[in-house]
Parts: structure tokens; C-alpha cells; sequence
């Protein structure tokens, strides 16, 4: 018999080729693999190519189609789990080459609501595993996010030998400090993410807040947790003349607009704004007066608004303004850039946001922000400089951030010629690459130093 390891080993040599560490647990044969070959995405409740600005579809999707997107151009091929919920989605679509979005058969393929799909989460795990045996393909690193999802990753470990990490895209911990008591998050949904802290090998958090509370209120171990912010796509958010924005989108040049965009969510604070801008339109000290133009929701055949679109609309008219909101309903993605560049400034009157993606897009689109001083909101607008930050669910406190940015056109066009340098740190590119890193070193059987050193939030620390 020969000695076939002797002939891989002279064939190396005489060809000078280096040999790279044994990354296992391939087979003999397989010794110059790389470690990290292909990673799992899994977002159980949600698809990354659903209808933007619904109920339950808005940065989280945007976060997963776009890092996939540039995780494949940086030669790492990614497969996207999600649910199966319409019996004629085929089972596999490439969105990109090297990204393809998979639908598991857990539960009924029609919509269920996030707070039913804990039960169904065993299927999804032993449908996906399945479904990689049949296509023959092997993860090196699963992500996974929101809870429903790392737990997902949990039961998967039943059949992968991948290691995960986790992104909560904010905690139930974090909502439930903000909400009213209707709309608190559930208990299992509390004890499963507390779980899931100390079974992920690995975890992103979203702003330097969140890693702090994940490590001095939760107790994770600090080298676990990196924080990485979503990226945006620069090149479809840049700023454009106003006016041919406003032609685009049939807006006149005299109007002055102030745009929300966004899921018709109570944790998005519309309620805050519809107050602010019943304070604002009393008090008549702007001329003109301010059109609101509302983005997200769904509107029925005949254009009326339906859902929590409605209950906006219901609120607008009980405060006799209706004639000063616009509500338009959710927009594709590549719409939004016309409707930021014809805003004179963009209201993000959020209770809590993990991140806040609109934020970052109204200003790479040149665009003056004014934003609730919360979560991710705090980090990535340049209080005074490429925006303002006003206290949350405070309607006059978001009034006076509005009317003073309105009512000032030279601190206006100041903020507006800020606002695009500002963010370029969000650039995809350069997130995708840090997100890289993670799943390299956990891949490679790393439990530590996971992060790749970042001065996207500066002084924060999060190595
Ligand atoms: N969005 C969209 N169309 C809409 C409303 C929102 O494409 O009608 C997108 C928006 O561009 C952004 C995302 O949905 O990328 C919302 O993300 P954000 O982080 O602001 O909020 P989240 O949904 O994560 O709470």
C-alpha cells in the first residue's frame, strides 16, 4: 500500500506551496482547507427579501440580505434560513451569486405571529439540518438572529458541529424598559435570551450600550462580545438635489417636509411624533407650516391607511392636523433615497433603537436627523453637529428639535454638509470585514478575542 500522506506531503514540498494549518474536522485529503468555508444566516421569523416597512420587516432584513451580500463578495458563501410561510416560495432563490435565501417547512407555510413560533423552532432546527445533508453542503460558523433564532442555533448543535453567534437585534430586556405594559415582551422570550447568553460562543452587539449591558448587567464574559453597527449602503444612500427629489416624488419646492420612515411600530414612537406635531402646528411659529410625511404601514386598494397605519391616521384626525400628514405607506428600499433628499429634516422619535438604520440613511443622504436620545441613536448622530438628540417620548422636547432646525436654514445647510462624513464609517465594506473576523476566529476554535478592534464608536472599547 502506499504511503499516500508521504506523496501529499512531497507534492507540497516540490511545488512550495505553504501548508496551512489543519483546520479539521475534514477528512484526510482535505488538509488545506481553509476554516471558514460557508456560513449559516438563520432569521426564523422574518425574511431578508419581505416587504420592507411592515409590522415586522425593517433593519433587521435590510442587516442580513446586505452582510450576506458582502460577505459573498468577500468569498465567503452564506445560506439564509428562514420560515417557510406561502406553500409556493421555492425552497431555494440566489439573491446574489454566493447568497441564497432557504425556506424550512416548521408550522403552517402561511404568516404566524413571532410570539406562537417557539414550539416550531425543533422542526426548523432538524428541517435545516436536512436540508444541508440533501444539498451536501457544511457550515463553519452559524449566525443567528433574534431569540427565536438563537435558539434555533441551540437545538442545531444537535446536528452541526459549528459554533454560534448570536445577535439579538435588541433585547426584550432593553423593550420591555420603554414599552407600556400591552406591549411587553413575554417571559419565555426574557429566559430564553438569558439562556442564549451563556450558549453562544460568540455574540455582536449593535452599539457600545448594549455590550456594556450585556456585560455589567447580564454578566456575559466580556471577551464574547464585540460590537459590530449594521453598515449602509452608500452608494444607494448620497445626497441629491432637492428638487429634483421633490419632482420625483411629486412634493412642491416651497413645501417644508418633515419625514418619518419606518415600521408602524410602538417602539418607533409615532405617537410622540403626531403630539410634537399637533404642539408645532398650534403654535403656528412656522411659515410655512410643516407637511409630516409618514413612510411604513400598509395602505388597502384605495390608498386608506389599514392595520396600525389606521390607528395613525385615527390619532392625526382626533387632533384636527389631518390635513398636514401625509401618509404614504411602506416604500421599496431603493424609492427612500428621493424621499430623504426631498425632507428638510427626519424625525426619529424612537423609544428605543439598537441601531436605527433610517437615521444613518437620512444622512448619507445629506439630510439633518432628530433623534430620540436613545440606544444606537446616540452614537451615530453628532449631537449639534449632524443633527440634534432630544429626550424620548417627550413631545415638546421633540417639537423644539424640529422647529429649531426649520426654523434656521444656516445651521440646516451646516448639519446637512455634515451629515454625509458622518456616517461613511458605516460603509458595508468595512463592517462586513469585522463580522468576517468574528466568524473567523470562532471557526478556528477561538472562545476569545473575538473582535477585530474597531474605531467605528470611538473611545468605547470593545475589544
Ligand atoms: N424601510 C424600507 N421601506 C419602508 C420603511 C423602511 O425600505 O417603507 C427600511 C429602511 O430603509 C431601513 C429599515 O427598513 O433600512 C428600517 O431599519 P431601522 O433600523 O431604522 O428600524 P428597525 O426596523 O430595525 O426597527
Amino acid at each position: 500500500m502506499p504511503d499516500t500522506r508521504a506523496r501529499v506531503w512531497s507534492v507540497r514540498k516540490a511545488t512550495s506551496v505553504p501548508l496551512a494549518p489543519y483546520g479539521g474536522p475534514s477528512v484526510f485529503g482535505y488538509e488545506t482547507d481553509l476554516p471558514l468555508r460557508r456560513a449559516a444566516q438563520i432569521s426564523v421569523h422574518t425574511s431578508p427579501l419581505a416587504t420592507l416597512g411592515g409590522k415586522d420587516a425593517g433593519g433587521m432584513n435590510v442587516y442580513i440580505r446586505e452582510l450576506s451580500t458582502h460577505l459573498a463578495a468577500e468569498g465567503l458563501p452564506v445560506d439564509i434560513f428562514t420560515r417557510r410561510t406561502d406553500p409556493h416560495t421555492p425552497e431555494v432563490r440566489e439573491i446574489v451569486p454566493g447568497v441564497n435565501v432557504i425556506a424550512i417547512e416548521a408550522g403552517p407555510a402561511a404568516p404566524v405571529g413571532k410570539n406562537d413560533l417557539f414550539p416550531y423552532l425543533p422542526d426548523f432546527a432538524e428541517q435545516m439540518a436536512l436540508y444541508s445533508l440533501r444539498a451536501g453542503v457544511r457550515y463553519d460558523v452559524v449566525h443567528a438572529h433574534y431569540w427565536l433564532s438563537g435558539w434555533v442555533a441551540e437545538l442545531g448543535r444537535r446536528y452541526w458541529d459549528a459554533p454560534f453567534v448570536q445577535m439579538f437585534h435588541t433585547t426584550a430586556h432593553m423593550k420591555n424598559a420603554v414599552a407600556e405594559r400591552a406591549d411587553r415582551e413575554t417571559d419565555l422570550r426574557l429566559r430564553t435570551e438569558k439562556r442564549l447568553l451563556s450558549l453562544a460562543d460568540g455574540i455582536i452587539a449593535a452599539n457600545p450600550d448594549e455590550r456594556a449591558d450585556l456585560i455589567w448587567r447580564m454578566g456575559v464574559a466580556t471577551e464574547k462580545v464585540c460590537t459590530i453597527p449594521p453598515g449602509v449602503d452608500l452608494d444607494l444612500f448620497r445626497p441629491e438635489p432637492r428638487e429634483a427629489a421633490r419632482a420625483r416624488i411629486g412634493i412642491a419646492p416651497e413645501e417644508r417636509i418633515v419625514l418619518f420612515v419606518g415600521r408602524i411600530d410602538p417602539i418607533k414612537g409615532i405617537d410622540t411624533l403626531v403630539d410634537a406635531a399637533a404642539i408645532l402646528l398650534a403654535g403656528e411659529t412656522l411659515s410655512p407650516a410643516p407637511t409630516f410625511l409618514i413612510v411604513g404601514g400598509d395602505l388597502d386598494d384605495a390608498g386608506e391607511p389599514v392595520g396600525p397605519l389606521a390607528d395613525i391616521a385615527r390619532a392625526v384626525a382626533a387632533r384636527g392636523i389631518s390635513g398636514r400628514f401625509r401618509l404614504v405607506g411602506s416604500q421599496p428600499q431603493d424609492q427612500l433615497p428621493a424621499f430623504y433628499a426631498a425632507a428638510d429634516v427626519v424625525a426619529v422619535p424612537s423609544r428605543y433603537e439598537s441601531f436605527g438604520l433610517v437615521a444613518v440613511e437620512a444622512l448619507a443622504c445629506g439630510v439633518p436627523v432628530v433623534a430620540s436620545r436613545a440606544g444606537g441613536l446616540r452614537f451615530t448622530i453628532d449631537e449639534g453637529v449632524s443633527g440634534l438628540l432630544v429626550k424620548p417620548q417627550s413631545p415638546s422636547a421633540l417639537t423644539g428639535g424640529i422647529a429649531r432646525i426649520l426654523g434656521d436654514d444656516a445651521l440646516r445647510s451646516a448639519m446637512a454638509s455634515a451629515a454625509r462624513p458622518s456616517v461613511e464609517r458605516y460603509a458595508w465594506t468595512n463592517i462586513a470585514r469585522q463580522v468576517m473576523h468574528v466568524y473567523r476566529r470562532l471557526a478556528e476554535g477561538h472562545r476569545a478575542h473575538l473582535c477585530a478592534g474597531s474605531e467605528i464608536f470611538e473611545a468605547t472599547g470593545s475589544d
